[in-house]
Parts: structure tokens; C-alpha cells; sequence
């Protein structure tokens, strides 16, 4: 019996073509394919600026730096997210917090945000940065968090990651409310460039700030050096920067993969509205839906109901990859790790996180996942809760 991942990668003739041909070209880094991915997905997500990076981490980072973040200063996440959205705060020596999740939609709560910000106002320990994380390729409610970032004074950085080419209230996923938007393009992604990430933002100083922390700190550009230029050789560190480049070749084949996002899209869509259907009436909580939104479909997640759920969900797993079906388990809270225990969080600090977490499950879910596959995996899930 063949082997079903969660998650697997759409690799077409197209993008063999796209990687190939940079391969033949000129410039294998700091070419024009880079520049060209840039303004392909500028144009999909009707954002100003795109600044495509090494990877979502590396974009996380810089995109902290250039908000602001430093010591002394407070960036608060979901903890239903994976470790990079908290660790970007860490690596420019910022104190992280966390904001628990609804339960429904498994992103951070507004109610729980504006809860601890009116804690917050009084004690003097507001956010600098605030990052909501889009869960499965659902929005977060973004309306509403850029009204409290507007009342309390902190910038929104949205990690995106799952959600490449998801709308909300009408608009691409980036193209307003937040400050800047970070996408990745890891293998297990909506599009892929096998490691790859992209920060997206309206602001031009923040562009100009980003662009610089990608390569050094560094800059050629006539208009915007510091000094003198003692020759046409120079160029300039004006911060400190890093090498988080992205190369030619992974931007050639994240432009080839764009070009079949919606059809991508549209098979991701057409899978989870299969499994909405046909895992009605067993004990599982389904992904939410949402007017305001079109989910980007990076995962299908459930989580069993009822008594004992980590019993269950470790008996469903167990069962599940025992009949070759690749199941996986997004997010282990990110406070309850041992890093994160060491800087003084416990378990039973967010008890939404958790209690979401004890009865997880994610479904294979991929573009070229077939019905018969499919179908397989429902018939495998109704076997082991019947079980
Ligand atoms: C994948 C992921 C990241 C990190 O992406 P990389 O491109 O692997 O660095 C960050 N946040 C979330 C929510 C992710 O799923």
C-alpha cells in the first residue's frame, strides 16, 4: 500500500524548465529572476514591496529589526504557530509573549489580544510588534487587530506562512491592515522554491530597510548613500546586515509555481470541501469557515471531541500511519517547549493552545492528492474512532 504524506510538493515540466534555464543563464544569485518573482507576487497580492529572502525564518527576522525590535522591547505571538514566529523576537533580543488562540478558528483571539493589552496599559509593558499567525492558510482577523494596534500603538508583523495567495475581506492576504507579511516557501508550502520566504509591505522606508538587512547592510544605490563615492566601485554598509539572499534558482521555480497557484488553490478548496462532507457526524471539530475569508488550504486540520482527546488523537494517529497515511500534529505549543520554559512560561499559560493541541490532527492535503486517496484516509479515520 502506497504511503500518503501530508504534505507534498507540486513539481511540474514547467518548473524543471524554469530552474534549468537559470542554470544555463548568467546569474545564478543577485540575477534578474529574482526581481521578476518579486514583481509576480507583488502583483498576485497587490502589495508595493516584495523583499524575497532565504527562507520565511530569515524573513521573520529582518522584518523585526526593521519594525523596531530590540532588547528591552515586547513582541507578542500566537503559540499555536511553528517555533520561528516566536524566535524572531528571541534573535534580536526581545522578550516574547504569547496571546492564546479561539478556538474555533485556532489564530490568535482578539478578544484575548484586547484582554491583555488593557492588562498591559497600566503595567507599562505594551507590544512593540504583535505577530498573528494565519493558521491552516485561514486570515486572522486582521480589521480588527489594526484597530488595536492603532489604539495601543504597535505594529502588526503577520507570518503568512501558510497562506500564500489567501484573501480576506475581498483583498490578497498582505495587501493592507498589517505592516509587513511574511510568506514562506518551504517544500511543504503552497508554492514552493524548496527553501524560500518573502517579506511584503505597503511602507516604502520599511522596503528600503528590509532590502538592506537581506544583503550585509549594504548598498550601491546613487540616491540614498551616505557618503561620497570615491569611485564607480562603491558601495556602502550602512547597518548591519545579513547574507538571507535567496538565489536565482528558487525564484525561477517559485515564478514557475505561481503561475499555477489558483489552479493550486483550487485543488486545495476542493479537497477540504470533501473532507468537510465526508467526516460530518464522527467526534472530530472541523476547520472553521469564514465569510471574511478565502483560506489558502496549507492544512487540513481536526481535533478530536470528547472524553480523553490525546487518547484518542494518539490512537487515530497510530492507526492512521499504520495504514500508510502520512497524518502530522500542527502546532505543539510553542510556550511549552524547553526553550521556552526556561524563559519562565508553563503549561496552563494558554489553555486554548493547549487544549486544541491535546486533540490535533492534520490530514494529508496537496494538490495532486486524489480521490481514491482520499478516500482512503476517510475510511481509515471512521475505522479507527469506531474502533
Ligand atoms: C513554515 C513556517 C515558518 C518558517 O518558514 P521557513 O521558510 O521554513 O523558515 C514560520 N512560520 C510558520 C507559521 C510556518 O508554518
Amino acid at each position: 500500500m502506497d504511503f500518503i504524506p501530508y504534505s507534498c510538493q507540486n513539481i511540474d515540466a514547467a518548473d524543471i524548465e524554469a530552474v534549468t534555464s537559470v542554470l544555463c543563464s548568467e546569474y545564478l544569485t543577485q540575477g534578474p529572476a529574482v526581481t521578476r518573482f518579486e514583481g509576480l507576487f507583488a502583483e498576485l497580492h497587490q502589495v508595493k514591496h516584495t523583499v524575497a529572502v532565504a527562507n520565511a525564518t530569515a524573513g521573520l527576522h529582518i522584518a523585526c529589526l526593521a519594525l523596531g525590535v530590540g532588547q528591552g522591547k515586547r513582541v507578542w505571538t500566537s503559540p499555536n504557530s511553528f517555533l520561528a514566529s516566536a524566535n524572531c523576537a528571541l534573535y534580536c533580543g526581545a522578550d516574547i509573549d504569547f496571546v492564546d488562540i479561539d478556538p474555533a478558528t485556532r489564530n490568535m483571539s482578539v478578544a484575548a489580544l484586547q484582554t491583555k493589552l488593557d492588562q498591559a496599559l497600566p503595567a507599562g509593558t505594551l507590544p512593540h510588534v504583535v505577530i498573528p499567525v494565519d493558521f491552516a492558510g485561514l486570515s486572522c482577523d486582521l480589521r480588527e487587530m489594526r484597530a488595536l494596534a492603532d489604539r495601543y500603538g504597535f505594529r502588526i508583523l503577520e507570518d503568512a506562512s501558510h497562506a500564500t495567495g489567501a484573501s480576506y475581506l475581498g483583498r490578497p492576504i498582505g495587501s493592507q491592515y498589517a505592516d509587513a507579511t511574511v510568506f514562506s516557501f518551504h517544500a511543504v508550502k503552497i508554492v514552493t522554491t524548496a527553501e524560500g520566504g518573502l517579506v511584503a509591505t505597503q511602507h516604502d522606508e520599511l522596503a528600503a530597510k528590509l532590502r538592506l538587512l537581506r544583503s550585509h547592510g549594504m548598498t550601491r544605490e546613487a540616491s540614498s548613500l551616505l557618503n561620497t563615492p570615491d569611485g564607480p566601485w562603491y558601495y556602502e554598509q550602512q547597518c548591519l546586515g545579513y547574507n538571507y539572499r535567496i538565489t536565482d534558482i528558487q525564484a525561477a521555480l517559485g515564478s514557475s509555481q505561481l503561475a499555477r497557484l489558483p489552479n493550486m488553490h483550487a485543488a486545495r478548496a476542493e479537497l477540504a470541501m470533501r473532507y468537510d462532507e465526508a467526516l460530518q457526524g464522527l467526534p472530530l471539530r472541523l476547520p472553521a469557515r469564514s465569510t471574511d475569508s478565502v483560506s489558502a488550504w496549507h492544512l487540513y486540520a481536526v481535533e478530536v471531541t470528547g472524553a480523553q482527546p490525546s487518547k484518542v488523537r494518539r490512537k487515530l494517529f497510530d492507526d492512521l500511519r499504520a495504514a500508510g497515511v502520512g497524518v502530522n500534529v500542527h502546532y505543539i505549543p510553542i510556550h511549552t517547549q524547553p526553550h521556552f520554559r526556561q524563559l519562565g512560561f508553563a503549561p496552563g499559560d494558554f489553555p486554548a493552545a493547549e487544549a486544541y493541541y491535546a486533540g490535533a490532527i492534520s490530514l494529508p492535503l496537496f494538490p495532486a492528492l486524489t480521490q481514491a486517496q482520499q478516500a482512503r484516509i476517510v475510511d481509515a479515520i471512521r475505522r479507527s474512532l469506531s474502533a
